[in-house]
């Protein structure tokens, strides 16, 4: 606590009256006191404003005074303050000073100035309203009154009390500025300014220093699974654990023992940056990347849980790879995004090469991480036939992204990112409400929909809570199961098929239909499947797009139709788009076809228009 009162605190005082100036002075030191009137004029005015004897005892150390005469001095005093970013804590202004502006009209134009500092009014007249002031010039808690004559001692310690409050508040104000409060580490802000720093510094002697961009593998599926509160926990440790690991090493500890260590700081979420500040060469780096690692992925327990989590990391050399602050991190954080996709819990080095894909990826996972909040996703709808009936029997949910930076982004290009970089399990889950909501809103509507299918990720289906989810999801909604098909994709199945069968089978429990998605692939056999819980096939699209001309095609689908109908499996056929294929399937014994020519996928107003025909001209019932 002494340590921390060290510095003075700085107060303003604006009055007419050289007099009440000096005995301001002789009470709270400054720079005026040495040049105080002569000692009995003092004395004599002391004891008229203070009574008693009138010697007051100065304690010049605690304050740094600067001593005004007039309103409009007062305020330019303080906007020159701010502008060598050395504010006043506590300003003392007389109410009236002849023949300017009173201290009411100062504190008026200071408030504007400065909302923070503490304004206290001095006044020997009865006139004055404290309530109708503090009414004028908010905030009341920071405006104060003094009735002359005043005591030296009232004085002095309304402005130490007022001067440590302030200084107090501006310690705090820059600690939220300036570190993370949840892990005590520098922020973002900070980093930045030390690496400006170290980056001229290194500049001048040419020297090498490297920045290394650390990030957790899966942080996300633990916010999600255990709850925000042990994530927390988890930073925290990390946040430990990193400085354990950066201490340790010779590269970075120039610090002396006990001083905080400011070249380690939290970006943000689960990003962490180290400075090695001097370099020999850049692959010193490595090392310390190593021991970050090796470190991070120390066995942990957690909230009841034995977890392993593991960080990937990104290490940018300067000058090479950046010669100021944003690009050496923005080249450090594509280092890192590249060591996840080749496999987590590695580091690489940044290299041009992976500029310009990553830099892609990098956008668009940064904008996507923002869709759902900003409402730029929603559902198209393709129909599916019955080719038996010529009627809809269902319908796919697709997802869309309308970006407002990069407009129309195709599923082909934002999913892939969505499901590396685990953003696939919230939007999956937005993905089946929303189908969910529609198929029961249709119903109400009194259009019966009697099935849609929404896709799931290989990722969300291996989550060990999804069966639950969806049940959740379908009784929040009051939507019966049986109208809800899961699309799973061939490879998601075989990859863990013990795990897989057993998710099948909860899911079946629920009452879900069960489609595998682009069937033929994923290079499995049918009669791997025959131990799947499952009710429907997807032929993937392309092995119907050269039907009927292709031999190859026509023997596998072919196959395909009569091994599910062997296994009382339906089939439907994606990505139909002309009449031979249609012939071809119907023949087959084909159940069902999506495509093109029945529809492409539509939003959803003309969706529901498509439903009000519910009977579909163009491709007629087979007759008996
Ligand atoms: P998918 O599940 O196999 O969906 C069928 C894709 O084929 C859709 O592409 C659809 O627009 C397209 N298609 C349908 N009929 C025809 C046709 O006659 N000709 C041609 N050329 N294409 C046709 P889309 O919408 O671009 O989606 C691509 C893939 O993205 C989907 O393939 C699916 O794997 C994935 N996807 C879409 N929405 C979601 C979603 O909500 N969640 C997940 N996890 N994946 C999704
Ligand atoms: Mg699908
Ligand atoms: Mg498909």
């Amino acid at each position: 606590m002494a340590e921390r009162n060290k510095e003075p605190i700085r107060i303003l005082v604006a009055d007419d009256d050289p007099a009440v100036l000096s005995v301001y002075r002789s009470i709270l030191g400054g720079e005026g006191s040495a040049r105080s009137d002569g000692a009995n004029a003092m004395k004599e005015l002391s004891a008229r404003l203070f009574g008693g004897d009138g010697t007051p005892q100065a304690v010049r150390a605690q304050f740094e005074l600067a001593c005004v005469g007039d309103a409009e001095a007062a305020v330019n005093a303080v906007r020159d303050a701010l502008e060598k970013r050395r504010p006043f804590a506590v300003i003392f202004l007389d109410m009236r000073m002849p023949p300017g502006p009173d201290g009411a009209w100062a504190a008026a134009r200071i408030r504007t100035l400065d909302t923070d500092v503490d304004i206290v009014i001095a006044t020997a007249y009865a006139d004055v309203d404290p309530w109708e002031i503090s009414e004028r010039i908010p905030p009341v808690d920071k405006l104060f009154y003094l009735q002359k004559p005043f005591h030296p001692h009232e004085v002095r310690q309304l402005a130490l009390a007022i001067g440590r409050k302030a200084q107090a508040e501006a310690r705090i104000r820059h600690q939220l500025a300036y570190f993370d409060p949840l892990t005590g580490l520098p922020n973002r802000n900070f980093f930045q300014t030390r690496l400006y720093q170290a980056i001229e510094l290194a500049r001048r002697h040419s020297r090498q220093l490297a920045v290394l961009f650390i990030d957790l593998d899966n942080f996300k599926c633990v916010n999600d699974t255990l709850g925000h509160s042990v994530g927390d926990q988890l930073l925290q440790i990390t946040a430990k654990r990193l400085t354990r690991s950066v201490r340790g090493c010779d590269v970075v500890t120039r610090h002396p023992p006990g001083e905080q260590l400011h070249d380690l700081a939290r970006l943000g979420g689960d990003e962490f940056t180290v400075l090695l500040a001097e370099i020999g060469k850049g692959e010193d780096a490595a090392g310390v990347a190593v021991r970050i690692l090796e470190n991070l992925a120390e066995p942990l327990h957690l909230a009841g849980h034995d977890m392993i989590v593991t960080s990937s990391l990104g290490i940018a050399v300067f000058p090479q790879d950046g010669e100021d602050v944003e690009t050496l991190l923005k080249s450090a954080d594509m280092a890192m995004y590249h060591a996840k996709r080749m496999g987590r819990n590695s580091f690489q080095y940044f290299s041009r090469s992976m500029n310009e894909g990553a830099l892609k990826r990098l956008t668009l996972e940064s904008r996507l991480r923002r869709a759902i909040d900003q409402n730029e996703l929603s559902l198209h709808y393709q129909p599916q036939l019955d080719l038996l009936t010529g009627e809809v029997c269902g319908m796919e949910a697709l997802l869309r992204w309308e970006s407002t930076e990069l407009g129309q982004v195709p599923p082909m290009e934002f999913i892939p990112i969505a499901e590396e970089s685990g953003l696939i399990i919230p939007i999956g889950e937005w993905v089946l409400r929303t189908a969910c909501r529609q198929v029961r809103a249709w119903r109400d509507a009194g259009l019966a929909l009697s099935r849609m299918a929404v896709n799931v990720s290989a990722l969300q289906f291996v989550q060990a809570g999804f069966p639950g989810l969806v049940a959740r999801t379908l009784e929040a909604i009051g939507l019966e199961s049986c109208r809800l098909e899961l699309e799973v994709t061939e490879t998601a199945l075989i990859k863990d098929s013990e795990n897989a069968i057993d998710t099948l089978r909860k899911l079946k429990a629920l009452g879900v239909k069960l489609a595998v998605d682009d069937f033929g692939t994923g290079y499995s056999s049918l009669s791997r499947l025959k131990d799947f819980p499952l009710d429907r096939l997807k032929i993937d699209r392309s092995f119907i797009r050269a039907l009927p001309s292709s031999p190859g095609d026509k023997a596998i689908a072919t196959a395909v139709i009569a091994m599910a109908n062997s296994m009382n499996l339906k089939v439907i056929a994606e990505g139909v788009e002309n009449d031979g294929q249609i012939d071809f399937l119907r023949d087959r014994n084909c159940d069902e076809i999506q495509g093109y020519l029945v529809s492409r996928p539509l939003p959803v107003d003309q969706a529901e228009d498509f439903l009000r025909k519910t009977v579909v001209n163009r491709v007629a019932p087979p007759v008996p």
